[in-house]
């Protein structure tokens, strides 16, 4: 083996990592390549059968991988919903990686581990009674809560299918067309069905109708199915829509259905005292998951689902008991004296892994950096960009706002009179792989009631109000050009 002795290795080895990351974060780029030939020579090869050594790969990973990154931290991406972590979080999860690679066992990373999950509760306003468990993103955190939900309608009929399976009545999830892709896969994983998944139609602003959503229930009902969930978005990934939360989780609870609320990306917006009202209802949720590698700017890869009581999720995910995970362990918490006397809160039997790392941490020290005011601020700052983008599209000749933003998603496109819908959503989408490709501004598209809309979404903590006017400029005048080469 070729490692050597590791003293002074993290020092010496990160330090020139550190210094590159450094680089890359004037977000220049002068060694991007965007080359998979220069790649596969530089980076790929055949399987080596001998090994380089470390200063090999940390030569790689300095002068090759990192300027070659992605442009999701660069302050003029505002593409999906994603973004670059910033430097308090990323420095614990490094320091966990080495430090407490598990997130079970007594250590102080374990600790955290559930502080956090409090802290983020109050944050999100969720109160005390909402218990959590991290997984790897919004994806399995809905599909957490879900199983919950599954495991919560099936008890009521008398069948246990954390245990035993479905064998009962046809299930129903209820949610909008608005709602995020991962309801249906958490349906289909779920042995519930991608196709029990009905979408109630929506509001003029993209919100699920609660009318709409009590007469398929009742029709349901009728009809000898088992509702198993409502599925509100507190922030949709389109628009950022939030559903009326009071209505729906009426609905539900009338209903005796659990009620589930997507906040991967949006909860944190009730920190926004403008839009805080929206969230009222909230408290009637029976699961409510969010992506702090969203809006809270942690490295890809944390999610939290919190629910009512996690007993629920122990008898809807447990894997049962294992020999190779009690033995050691003393079960008396009064008497633990060391970090192997016992596993901690069973987190491994609250959702689908056993192994991960302890993603708690990130959370904490985020929050410990910026406190609420400090969130609070930045949260303001990038509904602010929305409203920016919104208000500018309104205001110019040749720019139209398509929605009202209610968090930081502005939709907007760029317009001329003389042309048809369909010529109209065509044009947009070159301007927008035009702004992509020739300028620093990364925006991504939806579609807003048939209409191409360009579409920056704003949780990047490096985005100024330049970059927000230098996008709007920069489509003003891509859409400029792409109509004067078509005019004769
Ligand atoms: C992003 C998103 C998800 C999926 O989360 P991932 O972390 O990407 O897996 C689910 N729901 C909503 C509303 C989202 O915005």
């Amino acid at each position: 083996m070729t490692t050597g002795p590791e003293t002074g290795a993290f020092t010496r080895h990160l330090g020139r990592i550190a210094a590159a990351l450094d680089r890359f974060v004037e977000f220049e780029h002068p060694d991007a390549l965007v080359n998979a030939d220069v790649w596969r020579e530089q980076l790929g090869g055949p399987l080596p059968t001998a090994g380089a050594g470390i200063d090999a790969v940390i030569a790689d990973l300095a002068d090759v991988l990192i300027p070659n990154g992605s442009r999701i931290s660069d302050p003029g991406f505002s593409g999906f919903i994603t973004t670059g972590p910033t430097t308090a979080p990323t420095a614990a999860a490094l320091a966990s990686a080495i430090a407490a690679p598990q997130r079970y066992m007594m250590s102080a990373f374990n600790f955290v581990e559930e502080t956090s999950l409090l802290w983020l509760a109050e944050l999100a306003g969720l109160g005390p009674h909402m218990k959590g468990v991290y997984v790897s993103g919004g994806s399995v955190a809905n599909l957490v809560a879900l199983g919950a939900a599954r495991q919560h309608a099936y008890e009521a009929v008398g069948i246990d299918p954390g245990a035993d399976g479905l064998n009962g009545p046809s299930p129903v999830i209820y949610t909008s067309s608005e709602a995020h892709h991962t309801v249906q896969r958490a349906a289909g994983v779920l042995g519930l069905g991608r196709s029990a998944v009905r979408f109630v139609p929506i509001d003029e602003r993209q919100r699920m109708r609660p009318d709409a959503l009590e007469e398929m229930m009742a029709a349901d009902r009728t009809a000898g199915l088992l509702p198993v969930a409502v599925v509100a978005a507190a922030g949709t990934t389109n628009t950022g829509a939030i559903d009326p939360l009071v209505a729906l989780g009426e609905i539900a609870r009338s209903h005796g259905v659990w009620f589930h609320v997507d906040g991967a990306y949006g909860l944190l917006g009730r920190l926004d005292g403008r839009v805080a009202d929206r969230y009222a209802g909230l408290e009637l949720a029976d699961s409510v998951i969010v992506d702090p590698h969203k809006w809270l700017a942690a490295p890809v890869g944390v999610a939290a689902a919190f629910v009512r009581d996690r007993a629920i999720l122990h008898r809807a995910f447990t894997q049962g008991p294992a020999e190779y995970l009690e033995g050691s362990f003393v079960a008396d918490d009064d008497d633990i004296q060391n970090s192997m006397d016992s596993m901690g809160i069973p987190y491994g039997d609250f959702a689908v892994e056993l192994s991960a790392p302890a993603r708690g941490v990130q959370v904490w020290a985020i929050i410990r950096e910026l406190g609420v005011s400090g969130i609070r601020d930045s949260i303001v700052h990038d509904n602010d960009l929305a409203r920016r983008v919104t208000a500018a599209a309104r205001a110019h000749p040749r720019l139209e706002a398509l929605t009202e933003p209610e968090l930081s998603i502005a939709c907007f496109r760029y317009r001329s009179a003389d042309r048809s819908p369909d010529g109209l959503n065509d044009l947009n989408e070159r301007i927008l792989r035009r702004l992509v490709r020739e300028t620093a501004f990364a925006p991504s598209s939806t579609v807003v009631e048939r209409s191409f809309a360009i579409r920056p979404c704003y949780i990047n903590r490096r985005t100024t109000i330049a970059d927000v006017d230098g996008m709007i400029e920069a489509v003003v005048q891509l859409g400029d050009d792409e109509s004067a080469r078509e005019s004769p």
